[in-house]
């Protein structure tokens, strides 16, 4: 459960002095040095960092808000798939070949077997390609392939067909394919959590997906204020290529 997943219990953050808020961030006020909640409250800082992480990227696909499709970020997304995989019949598609596609494509044929199939579609040539390059990628899919799961590489999801009660009966792909399945767990990548930036003038720079851009020691292009995590786009220190981990 998500309780035996926490680094640190209550204790420690009392002991070490931490004021832990359990709000929402509504704006931040860079000219006043403020924070303010959803409640009303705020905060003042002298330092700010920005650790907002993202939510999974919804594509805009016909169907996508079709009952049975599933995205997973939280323990309670990872709940409610378990509970919607254990009655399965056809098959389940995992649409996007990264590292969630991937890694629950693994882990529903050990657990699922030959009870139903499992397909894994991704755009480029090979799983986890973009993450692990052309040649990692062409041993993950035959690791795929030896316990089973069905993979479709270089295809895109044309659209996710609904039955008569909205949920997903199959997932049509580039190329006539049609996959009949009655789940979907979508994995293609994830939209940085800025949006409350956009309430006020910040002074800090976001790049075109709306992910801050920080400069090699995570400072913005706000002096006082940093950011760090998923919603932090810095230059790699290898090529000096921006980078953003999704
Ligand atoms: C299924 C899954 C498996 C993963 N497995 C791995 C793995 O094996 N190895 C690995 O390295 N990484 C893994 N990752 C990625 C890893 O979880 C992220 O890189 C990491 O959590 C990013 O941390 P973060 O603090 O930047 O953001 P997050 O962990 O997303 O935390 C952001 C926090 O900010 C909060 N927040 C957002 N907006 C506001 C607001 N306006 N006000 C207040 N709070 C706000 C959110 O509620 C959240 O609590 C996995 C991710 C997923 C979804």
């Amino acid at each position: 459960n998500a309780e035996s997943l926490q680094l640190r219990d209550k204790d420690f953050y009392e002991k070490a002095g931490i004021d832990v808020i359990h709000d929402s961030v509504y704006s931040i006020h860079t000219d006043k040095k403020k924070v303010t909640f959803s409640r009303k409250k705020h905060i003042d800082y002298d330092k700010l960092v920005i650790a907002t992480g993202g939510v999974p990227r919804k594509p805009p696909i016909k169907g996508i808000e079709a009952k049975n499709v599933y995205f997973l970020k939280s323990a309670k997304d990872q709940g409610d798939i378990k509970k919607a995989a254990a009655n399965v019949k056809k098959g389940i598609a995992l649409v996007g070949s990264g590292f969630i596609g991937s890694e629950c494509a693994a882990a529903l044929k050990m657990k699922y077997k030959d009870q139903f199939d499992v397909h894994l579609v991704g755009m480029e040539s090979e799983p986890l390609e973009l993450a692990l390059g052309k040649e990692v990628g062409a041993m993950v899919r035959s690791e795929h392939e030896k316990h089973g799961v069905q993979v479709h590489m270089n295809k895109g999801v044309k659209s996710i067909i609904e039955g008569p009660d909205g949920e997903a009966v199959g997932v049509k792909l580039s190329g006539n394919v049609t996959l009949d399945v009655d789940m979907v767990i979508v994995g293609t990548g994830s939209v940085p959590c800025t949006k409350f930036l956009e309430r006020t003038e910040t002074g800090i720079k976001l790049d075109k997906q709306g992910a801050i851009v920080t400069d090699p020691f995570l400072q913005t292009s706000h002096p006082d204020i940093y950011a760090a995590g998923d919603v932090a786009s810095f230059p790699y220190w290898y090529t000096g290529q921006m980078t953003r981990v999704e």
